[in-house]
């Protein structure tokens, strides 16, 4: 098996859309950071912080439907004891979106109070999505676009071409995500966006993926996963993880001439089957203590 290789992202492609990301600030005054609720560290961007400054933040942790659920609100508990307004959403179903205007009216009264101050009635105050790719931003932003379906008019002296939505009284939301990248030159980071399919399987070794989920999965030992697989009877600290990937593919009868199991099959059905939450609900990332 080949060595896990870092995720392809060219220089060029984030030159742009960093610039992409900056012009679209200027027009905001907040933002909403998606991060994928299985994997809140690895789903991150490095270097938002420093792109975002001092403009209030609030987290959305999407695809809480496949993330366990005292995972998500321990990381809303940890995010809260940083000061940041996170919460749980789920584009699939629409869980937990009714609790983002909200958030945002929250986060944002301290910028209105001053606004208010210096005379201004009534500001207009606007937010941005961001996120890494397939993290859920087009997902997010359709779904709330279809619940607030008046789409405001371009506007003088706001960039042409922008477009927004009204999400509550005087808060509006771009239309057009910013694309952040990952921690890309880290391998786990990368091994852990390959899991949940964030990144494309032709660059990673999909055996050697499948056996490092394994690791995971032994270690955490879902019950989902034990029944669906029917592993009650195997000692799965025993047991190393290319073994259980033969036995996975034993117990689905994924077998090749000879007797011999077929472990590509097995591991491309553990892999699809994790990323569409048949294992369980599963956070592989806890906050630190
Ligand atoms: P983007 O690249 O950040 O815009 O991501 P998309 O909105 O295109 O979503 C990527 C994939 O994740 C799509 O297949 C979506 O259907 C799926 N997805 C998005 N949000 C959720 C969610 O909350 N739960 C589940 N199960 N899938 C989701």
């Amino acid at each position: 098996m080949s060595e896990m290789q870092n995720i392809q992202w060219f220089p060029g492609h984030m030159t742009k859309t960093k610039r992409q990301i900056q012009a679209s600030l200027k027009l905001v005054d907040a933002v909403a950071e998606i991060l994928d609720a299985r994997i809140p560290l690895s789903s991150k961007n490095p270097d938002l912080q420093k792109l975002i400054q001092n403009k209030p933040k609030v987290v959305l942790l999407n695809k809480c439907d496949m993330a366990n659920q005292t995972a998500t609100s321990r990381w809303i508990d940890y995010y809260a004891s940083q000061g940041i307004t996170a919460i749980a959403v789920d584009c699939k179903s629409g869980k937990g979106l009714n609790k983002f205007a909200p958030a945002v009216n929250n986060v944002l009264s301290e910028r209105r109070e001053r606004l208010k101050a210096k005379g201004m009635v009534n500001p207009m105050l606007r937010i941005m999505i961001v996120g890494i790719p397939n993290v859920g931003k087009s997902s997010f932003i359709n779904r709330v676009a279809k619940q607030n379906r008046a789409k405001v008019e371009d506007r003088p002296g706001v960039t042409r071409g922008n477009q927004w939505y009204s999400i509550a009284k005087n808060i509006e939301m771009l239309d057009t995500p910013g694309v952040l990248w990952p921690k890309f030159d880290d391998k786990i980071v990368g091994e852990r966006l390959a899991f949940t399919g964030a990144v494309k399987d032709q660059i990673l070794d999909t055996e050697l993926l499948a056996v490092r989920l394994l690791d995971f999965l032994r270690s955490l030992k879902p019950a989902d996963f034990i029944a669906r697989f029917k592993l009650e009877d195997i000692d799965l600290d025993a047991i190393d993880s290319y073994e259980l990937l033969n036995v996975i593919g034993k117990k689905r009868g994924m077998l090749i001439s000879g007797g011999e199991i077929n472990t590509e099959r097995a591991a491309i059905m553990l892999l699809d089957e994790f990323r569409s939450g048949k294992l369980g609900r599963i956070t592989l990332e806890m906050p630190e203590r």
